[in-house]
């Protein structure tokens, strides 16, 4: 097993390649873009701006795995752990065929900015192997998970760097990981990873966490742009851990939603898509929404740019782009995912006066619930769902309000009024630590 940790180096612009020849500018090359916005209009000492601009631990290990079928495969796993001046790091880990270093790096930053604006006391860290988790046994996937945490352990810690699940990822993978850095600290440890089912600490409210605080950011982007929350119309792309859960409790708030897509199909129904039937059609095939007959099956892509009041992009990242921003007709955008908009569609989106959530606040439900799974492993009381959901929404609605009152105060959007919240706290904790 080889480990490499090496320092940042960002001096070079990483750039991502897709199959039509198209480039995307690089993830983390467009969160610092955004970073130097912000920067430059708190007037950020340089000193901070250049502690933010680079990771403080990158790690890479090869993760040698035996198959179902007799055979060994070589995955490479990543952790990085941007920042911890606030506190130990979180953040997720992923498993998807396009983690690389720099996707990691940039959704590593993207959670010490994150856990700031949640004003929770964390730093930020994010995890990722390169592997496509639907093509994998049970079997392959348990000695997968357990490979990369053994490799992890010294990067790993309750009080050090506390992973969760994200893309590919779930409970059953945090159990393994629990499981298997439990056995190499030869003492059980629960609070070391959050995400975990209920019986083996976990939170009530955490797996749908992350999509109960997208419809509260919804709710409250309805109230400052006037939207009137009884008529306006959603589309939600992505139907798992945050889409489905964002559709389905904003149906149970009697929102409206009329369009849910995931990797397989898309629906549209300007009448509002029965979500219960929805989930319950994807539990009885495999996940999946392919074969849903409660809408007319509409363009994957095409959800982007429906005529709906709020666009919720739930699923992956830099679905909305320079090439389709100019149609989008939503007045809302509320970003479930981490990164679904480039940094040039941000600028597209901001002269058309649409409001963007940021994914940076709008997505924080679910490391906010994780500090709460936290807390309660670290005292050893347990909550109940409905004393989650209170602090969950009442936290989220002061990070809105901070944001919004900081966007304005500044004479930006929330994006940058998002990353000025975050920086504020960190410059303060960076500058009380100081440096050697
Ligand atoms: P998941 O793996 O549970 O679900 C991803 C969903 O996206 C699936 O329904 C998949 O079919 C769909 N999808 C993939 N490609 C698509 C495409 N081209 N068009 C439409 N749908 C597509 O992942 P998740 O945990 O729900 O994470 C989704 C996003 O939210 C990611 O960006 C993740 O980083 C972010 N996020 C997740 C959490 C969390 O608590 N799970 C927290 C914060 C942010």
């Amino acid at each position: 097993m080889a480990t490499k940790t090496k320092k940042a180096n960002i001096s070079k612009p990483e750039v991502k390649q897709i199959a039509n020849g198209v480039h995307h500018q690089s993830m983390f090359d467009a969160v610092l873009a955004r970073l130097d916005k912000a920067t430059h209009l708190i007037n950020l000492s340089k000193d901070v701006a250049s502690v933010l601009r680079n990771p403080e631990r990158q790690v890479i290990v090869s993760l040698p795995v035996k198959m179902d079928d007799g055979s060994m495969r070589v995955f490479e796993g990543f952790r990085i752990v941007h920042n911890t001046a606030i506190g130990p790091s979180k953040g997720g880990i992923r498993y998807a065929m396009d983690v690389d270093l720099d996707e990691v790096k940039a959704l590593s930053a993207w959670m010490t900015f994150k856990c700031s604006i949640a004003n929770i006391p964390y730093g930020g860290a994010k995890g990722g192997i390169k592997c496509d988790p639907r093509t994998l046994s049970l079997g392959e996937l348990e000695r997968l998970t357990k490979a990369y945490t053994v490799a992890m352990a010294d990067v790993f810690g309750v009080d050090k760097d506390i992973p969760a699940p994200d893309m590919g990822t779930g409970k059953k993978e945090m159990a393994w990981l629990v499981d298997a850095f439990s056995k190499v600290k030869r003492h059980y440890e629960p609070g070391v990873v959050t995400g975990k089912p209920l019986t083996l600490g976990g939170s009530e409210g955490r797996e749908a966490a992350t999509g109960r605080g997208v419809m509260v950011a919804a709710l409250e982007a309805m109230k400052v742009t006037g939207l009137n929350r009884k008529t306006a119309t959603i589309a939600v792309q992505g139907f798992g851990n945050v889409g489905l859960h964002a559709a389905r409790l904003m149906h149970q708030n009697k929102l409206k939603v009329v369009a849910i897509s995931d990797h397989t199909a898309a629906f549209h129904n300007p009448k509002g898509i029965d979500i219960p039937n929805a989930v319950k059609h994807a539990q009885n095939n495999g996940g999946v929404l392919k074969g849903f007959k409660g809408g007319k099956e509409i363009n994957k892509e095409d959800i982007v740019t429906l005529d709906v009041d709020v666009f919720a992009p739930c699923a992956i990242q830099n679905v909305i782009t320079a090439a389709n921003a100019p149609r989008i007709k939503a007045k809302i955008i509320v970003e479930g995912a981490n990164g679904p908009t480039t940094a040039e569609a941000d600028e597209i989106l901001a002269n058309k006066k649409i409001v963007v959530v940021p994914d940076v606040l709008a997505n924080g439900g679910g490391v906010t619930v994780s500090y709460y799974e936290w807390v309660q492993n670290r005292c050893g009381d347990y909550w109940t769902e409905a004393e989650v959901a209170a602090k969950q929404d009442a936290s989220m609605i002061k990070a809105f309000e901070n944001v919004w009152f900081n966007a304005k105060q500044y004479k930006t959007n929330m994006r940058i009024g998002a990353y000025i919240t975050a920086l504020k706290r960190l410059e303060k904790a960076i500058n009380y630590r100081g440096f050697y």
